[in-house]
């Protein structure tokens, strides 16, 4: 027998039950991957809430882990029996001992990375990759705006662009998270419980403002965000973790200064098996060299039957960088 975690309603993290299953042997263009450390994403809680309803219930949680490889499907070369691999995008349901997966949506994991180091930083460190790589390219010396820069995908922005020598100005929600977020690379933090955004990044600027403003926090941050933008900048608006923004009136475009909005997602940029290899080689390599360090807090890795007290934590925002579930 296996475990898992269901839902079969939407709500807060209560709803999140661990249940025993019988695996199913994987599609031939499947494995069967033994989890040893599961990733939490931010995703996950929009999925349990309803903000992104599953297709099904009762449902699975979760689309990312690293773990071993336990059976294979017959049409799957690339990947072994034995083999060490961490994924993404899965279907729900990496929230498990034992999870089915699409071969082309795991890589095989370089010696030198750790389960947990991979289930912290292989979805997080492919959306900081396309964010900062394809959705814009930022460039040496150049000033931008990340929001949430200590959480998850913010701490490995904050690295990501001072090895690109680029110049990552962090918002955070307390002064350990704006310690943080310093240490992990960011060259400016803004600590919006104290500071007004636009006026600390004008300041920053010297009043010109910025070409680019990362935004996952959503609904709270949607317009101070544009009113940190140049004219003609781009807001790149790729979360909701305070909520999603609709009821756009497309004129707030116009007024602010012919700006262009984009909301991205990891399916839109990293979809084939090729795209997944070069991101996750990139990844990889500055993870195994130390350019990118990632450490999860004990106190943020948990029982996978643990998992209601994960989402409960990561909502409050008491976290810093990744959180995971161990089976
Ligand atoms: P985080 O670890 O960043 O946690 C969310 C953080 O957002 C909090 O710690 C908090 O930091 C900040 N925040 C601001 N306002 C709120 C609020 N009202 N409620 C809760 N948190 C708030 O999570 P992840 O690293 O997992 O994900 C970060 C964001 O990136 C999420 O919005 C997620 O949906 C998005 N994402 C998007 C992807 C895409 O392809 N589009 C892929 C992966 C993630 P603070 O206290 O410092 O404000």
């Amino acid at each position: 027998m296996a475990s898992r975690i269901e839902f079969n309603k939407h709500g807060g993290p209560e709803v999140l039950q661990a249940v025993e299953f019988t695996p199913s042997a994987p599609a031939d263009n499947e494995i069967q991957v033994e989890n040893k450390a599961i990733g939490i994403n931010y995703i996950d809680t929009y999925i349990r809430s309803g903000l992104y309803p599953p297709p099904s219930m009762p449902s699975g949680l979760g689309t990312e882990a690293a773990g071993v490889v336990v059976k294979v499907g017959r049409d799957v070369t690339h990947i072994k029996e034995g083999d060490r691999v961490v994924y993404a995008q899965s279907p729900l349901g990496a929230y498990s001992t034992v999870h089915n997966v699409p071969a082309d949506k795991a890589a095989i994991l370089p010696n030198a990375i750790s389960f947990e180091q991979a289930a912290a930083s292989f979805l997080k460190g492919l959306t900081v990759f396309y964010l900062l790589r394809k959705t814009y390219e930022v460039k040496p010396d150049e000033q931008f705006l990340f929001h949430a820069a200590a959480g998850g995908v913010g701490l490995i922005a904050c690295q990501w662009a001072k090895a690109l020598g680029a110049k990552l100005i962090g918002t955070v929600g307390s002064a350990q998270k704006a310690q943080r977020a310093l240490q992990a690379g960011a060259w400016q933090v803004i600590n919006y419980r104290e500071e007004s955004l636009v006026e600390r990044v004008k300041e920053i600027t010297n009043g010109k403002k910025l070409r680019v403003v990362y935004d996952s926090v959503g609904k709270d941050t949607w317009e101070s965000s544009l009113d940190c933008l140049q004219r003609r900048g781009l807001m790149v608006s790729f979360g909701n973790s305070s909520g999603a923004v609709t009821g756009v009136n497309l004129g707030i475009l116009n007024q602010k200064g012919s700006l262009y909005v984009t909301r991205p997602s990891l399916q839109g940029y990293i979809t084939t098996r090729e795209e997944l290899e070069e991101a996750s080689n990139e990844l990889f390599s500055l993870i195994a060299s130390g350019v990118i360090k990632v450490e999860v807090a004990q106190e943020q890795k948990y029982p996978l039957h643990e998992a209601q007290r994960a989402h409960e934590v990561l909502e409050s925002r008491a976290t810093q960088g990744s959180s995971l579930l161990i089976p």
